[in-house]
């Protein structure tokens, strides 16, 4: 498949792209440039109830029957294919999000990842055996959930497809996925790889739509059995009603307004770019994006003055460009949006030392901004941007720091900077967060377990526990002795 601007998307039901029953076809833009990017179908509830009776049907079929030793086979093709095709995935994802290309092609290579550990892995469930006592022999299962919702936001469309549907089925699930409305293709593409390596018709299903509407039919069907969302807290919030009525199995990775700790005692050359990076990765349309910067008095300054020079710097443009960092925003209306928490900064009395202005130019961009004076009671200190601004805000001490860092709804990743390993150690352990980085600015790789405390959700994503998740655990007593157990003696 090329990309080309006149083509349309369908859905992808039972092992091919067909049409719409909505009828709907939806324009999508490139953000960057405004320009046309084809047309996209939208599920409505028919369409919807066709994926789920596909993936319903592909659990009795062939699938069902498929061992690890064959789905591990199958993930590792689709591993295979995802590299095979990652030019092709990473201009369509390019040009479907705005964002830079070079970070699109790790995105990329990390969706392979994803793939690959969960092939390797799956030979994993296993169940364990216990002796009760007496002439009992209890032993587990581990089967698959069976059929799963899975619902992913615009910021990584084609890194979160693999995070969700490696384990889904790896553990032997069936899949019917919604894309945001704005960002389908990467999906789109990764369903025909996986149909076009042998994965079964109906185990792979993909349905564009809009969240309150398709999302939430999606996520209260009956047919479903596990709903594994990733979006907004506020989503989160109500996916968790709807999820409730007919009960189903949860996972919810939300978001995050994650700190990122500089004491005195860091290597500032080293703190500084990497915090710039930690935010302005992803134009900070990240959920684990290290927007609130907490600085020890004696060094804020410095620290204030190194992030706005680096910001700067950022290589910021044409996103298809490899020397890029930062591309657009997803769109003119959450660029409209990032401003107005600028705005509303500075009516606070924060002050913009660097950016904090979007420009007159075509396309979604929004410049590298940092904003000092900020404290943690702030608008801009509490809530999650989801851009590319960064909040400076000074301590006194390891206590205050570890206060203001905590001081949070979320907690989804938190980053340290000291030269004391004792204190790495320490602070890392009074932080509420479900990653935390010790003088390094990554937070997630496949194969290790990736997700929140508090509002930022719960479940863990890309590590061995994510197969928790996508399996029940059913126990077998055995009587193994020659009289069958029987207390009233009838
Ligand atoms: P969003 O909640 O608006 O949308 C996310 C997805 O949920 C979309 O596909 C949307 O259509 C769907 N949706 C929305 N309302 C729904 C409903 N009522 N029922 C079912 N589906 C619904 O979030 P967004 O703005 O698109 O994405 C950004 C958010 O995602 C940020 O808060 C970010 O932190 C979070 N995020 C979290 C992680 C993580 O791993 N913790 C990763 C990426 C993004």
């Amino acid at each position: 498949m090329a990309v080309a601007t006149d083509r349309e998307y369908g859905l992808f039901i039972d092992g091919e792209l067909v049409e719409p029953a909505s009828g709907e076809l939806r324009d999508l833009a490139e953000p960057a440039t405004g320009d046309p990017l084809g047309r996209a179908a939208m599920a409505g509830p028919d369409d919807v109830d066709r994926a789920v009776a596909a993936a319903r049907g592909a659990l009795s079929g062939p699938w069902g029957k498929t061992g690890p030793t064959e789905r591990s086979r199958l993930l590792h093709a689709l591993a295979d294919a995802v590299v095979a095709n990652r030019k092709e995935l990473a201009e369509l994802e390019t040009r479907n999000v705005g964002k830079a290309i070079a970070s699109v092609k790790a995105e990329v290579a990390v969706a392979e990842q994803n793939f690959r550990f969960f092939a390797s892995v799956l030979g994993s469930l296993a169940g364990r055996s216990h002796p009760v006592g007496g002439s009992l022999l209890y032993y587990s299962l581990r089967e698959p959930v069976g059929v799963c919702a899975q619902i992913v936001p615009w910021n990584y469309p084609v890194m979160m497809t693999a995070w969700k549907l490696a384990p889904a089925l790896a553990a032997g699930c069936t899949v019917v996925l919604k894309p945001d409305p704005a960002t389908p293709l990467s999906a789109l593409r990764i369903a025909e790889l996986a149909a076009e390596v042998g994965i079964p018709n109906g185990v792979v299903n993909i349905v564009p739509g809009d969240g309150p509407t398709t999302g939430a039919y999606l996520v209260g069907h009956p047919g479903v059995d596990k709903v594994s969302f990733t979006g907004s807290t506020r989503s989160g919030s109500e996916v968790m009603k709807l999820a409730s009525d007919p009960v189903k199995r949860l996972s919810l990775e939300l978001g995050g307004k994650s700190p990122n700790l500089i004491f005195a005692d860091a290597k500032l050359e080293d703190a500084i770019p990497s915090s710039a990076y930690a935010i302005y990765y992803s134009a900070g349309q990240s959920c684990d994006a290290r927007s609130r910067v907490l600085v020890e008095e004696s060094v804020y300054d410095e620290v204030v003055a190194g992030l706005a020079e680096a910001a700067g710097k950022v290589k910021v443009g044409d996103p298809l460009d490899p020397e890029t960092q930062m591309g657009s925003l997803i769109s003119d209306v959450h660029r409209g949006k990032v401003h107005g928490f600028v705005e509303e900064g500075v009516s606070e009395g924060a002050e913009v030392v660097a950016g904090g202005e979007p420009g007159n130019g075509g396309g979604a961009f929004y410049p590298p901004t940092v904003l000092a004076k900020v404290e943690n009671r702030m608008v801009v200190a509490q809530e999650e941007i989801f851009g590319p601004v960064v909040v400076a805000i000074p301590f006194a001490d390891e206590k205050e720091a570890i206060a203001l860092a905590n001081d949070s709804r979320y907690g989804l990743v938190a980053t340290v900077w000291s030269q004391d390993p004792a204190r790495g150690h320490r602070v890392a352990a009074r932080l509420k967060a479900g990653t935390v980085g010790v003088n390094m600015p990554y937070s997630a790789f496949p194969g290790i377990p990736f997700g929140g405390y508090k509002q930022s959700g719960f479940g863990r994503e890309t590590g061995l526990e994510t197969l928790d998740l996508y399996t029940e655990s059913k126990g077998v007593i055995l009587q193994t002795g020659p009289k069958p157990v029987n207390p009233f003696g009838l």
